[in-house]
């Protein structure tokens, strides 16, 4: 048996310890259940960057014209593994119907809705856990080598930001210089995006707020579940090696895992592995100040307190395929390349498997067959942004609040 007012969460990622500190906030008792210590999926690796503008889709129009140029590129933002190919497809079909105008400008709306309260969902956790200095308001670069200013950034992505009333200022060379002077002078145009911000330590940022569910009376029970036993009312308790864990309410935070676990609840959903990946260099020896994106080639160079990080792109492999580090290669490569004079001694590299629907938005939602589990997974790029505002709706859900913006959008039943 379980009190009414407890709540377990599966998955010990960003997503599932904002979770638990909202509803903690919200007062319940919580329960996190995790395979592995906290942050050490997705939420280890990722590029840090939290942007309340996000609103732009990766479905674009006319990408089946541009898979196959970026398949071919070894530098390119996107690889499929070709034994994985007829397994995605499916996936990929769902994503190509999803680069249509209509489809854009709504995705896009529910992207801008979800993400533009990322910091203040941020701030009383952040604070609670005296570790407000994880996150700086810097501003993020765009840079492009082919498009001087004015002209970087894409017409649709351009047109998307400014509907959603995005701040953005075109820059030249030379201001891209006097931005970023280690940036490499073949960047002739880029785009200033002052509302940006980022995680100086994603990773230290996620563990520090799990370690404050422990402290606030939670417990992180490092447990891997295989399945659910079923009481009258669905789901009684979690299946685990170690024997069953009774649940009351229940959070599916598990990121790219959790499409298996849906399932076994009876909700398919085309929830996909996006692999990424990054490389850390510990002494890099420029200094950017703020995140710089690398126009087309899908990621970010973020400065970090431990080393300046590459981060991005596409790989779809399967969850369980292991990382391809010619991937890791090409970051380092296209590094060099936005920064000439970079150190590359004491390199790390990492995957990370991003939890992506087709349509570039996450499921936040109860399970449409048991109203106690909540489904809380699939922030794909953006689940660090993403989580604070996701730990502040699933509370709302599990306390039958009225919900802070409209969930419909994230539905499960949108597929
Ligand atoms: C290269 C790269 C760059 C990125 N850059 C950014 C960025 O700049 N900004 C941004 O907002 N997002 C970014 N992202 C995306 C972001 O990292 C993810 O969306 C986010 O980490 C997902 O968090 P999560 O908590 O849902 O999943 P995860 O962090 O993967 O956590 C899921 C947890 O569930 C656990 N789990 C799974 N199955 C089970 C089970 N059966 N039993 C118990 N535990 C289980 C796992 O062990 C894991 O700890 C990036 C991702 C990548 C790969």
């Amino acid at each position: 048996m379980t009190e009414q007012n407890h709540v377990t969460v599966i998955g010990a990622g960003i997503v599932g310890v904002c979770c638990a500190l909202y509803l903690q906030r919200a007062g319940f008792r919580v329960t996190i259940l995790d395979e592995r210590p906290p942050a050490e999926g997705c939420s280890f690796g990722n590029a840090g960057i939290l942007s309340p503008s996000a609103c732009v889709p990766i479905a674009e129009p006319g990408m089946l014209w541009k898979v196959p140029r970026y398949l071919a590129d070894p530098l390119g933002p996107l690889a499929i593994r070709p034994g994985y190919f007829l397994q995605a497809l499916p996936w990929f079909l769902r994503f190509l119907r999803e680069g249509r105008p209509a489809r854009i400008r709504r995705n896009s709306r529910a992207m801008a809705a979800l993400y533009a309260g990322c910091f203040d969902a941020y701030a009383p956790l952040l604070k609670e856990a005296g570790a407000e200095d994880l996150i700086r308001r810097s501003g993020a670069l765009l840079v492009s080598k082919e498009k001087g200013k004015g002209e970087v950034g894409g017409e649709l992505a351009n047109a998307l930001r400014a509907a959603a009333g995005i701040k953005a200022e075109p820059l030249g060379r030379d201001e891209l210089r006097q931005l970023d002077p280690a940036l490499s002078p073949e960047f002739k145009g880029g785009i200033l995006f002052p509302d940006i911000g980022h995680s100086v330590n994603s990773f230290r940022l996620a563990r520090t707020l799990a370690e404050r569910v422990v402290r606030n009376g939670g417990t992180i029970l490092r447990r891997r579940v295989t399945g659910f036993a079923f009481g009258a009312n669905g789901p009684s308790a979690l299946r685990t090696a170690e024997g069953e864990v009774p649940i009351g309410a229940l959070v599916i935070a598990a990121g790219a895992w959790s499409r298996g676990l849906a399932a076994q609840l009876g909700t398919e959903l085309p929830l996909e592995a996006e692999r990424g990946y990054h490389v850390m260099l510990p002494d890099p020896g420029v200094a950017p100040r703020l995140p710089v994106s690398y126009s087309g080639r899908g990621f970010y160079a973020t400065p970090m307190e431990n080393g300046l990080r590459f981060a991005g792109t596409a790989e779809f492999a399967g969850i369980d395929a292991p990382p391809d580090d010619r991937r890791a290669k090409a970051l380092l490569r296209l590094g060099k390349d936005m920064y000439p004079a970079l150190n590359t001694a004491g390199v790390t590299e990492w995957m990370g498997c991003r939890p992506s629907f087709p349509d570039s938005l996450p499921v936040i939602d109860r399970s449409p067959h048991f109203p106690a589990v909540h489904f809380a997974f699939g922030h794909s790029h953006w689940g660090l942004m993403g989580a604070a505002v996701t730990g502040k709706l699933i509370a709302e859900l599990v306390a039958g609040k009225p919900s802070s913006i409209d969930l419909a959008p994230y539905r499960a039943t949108r597929f």
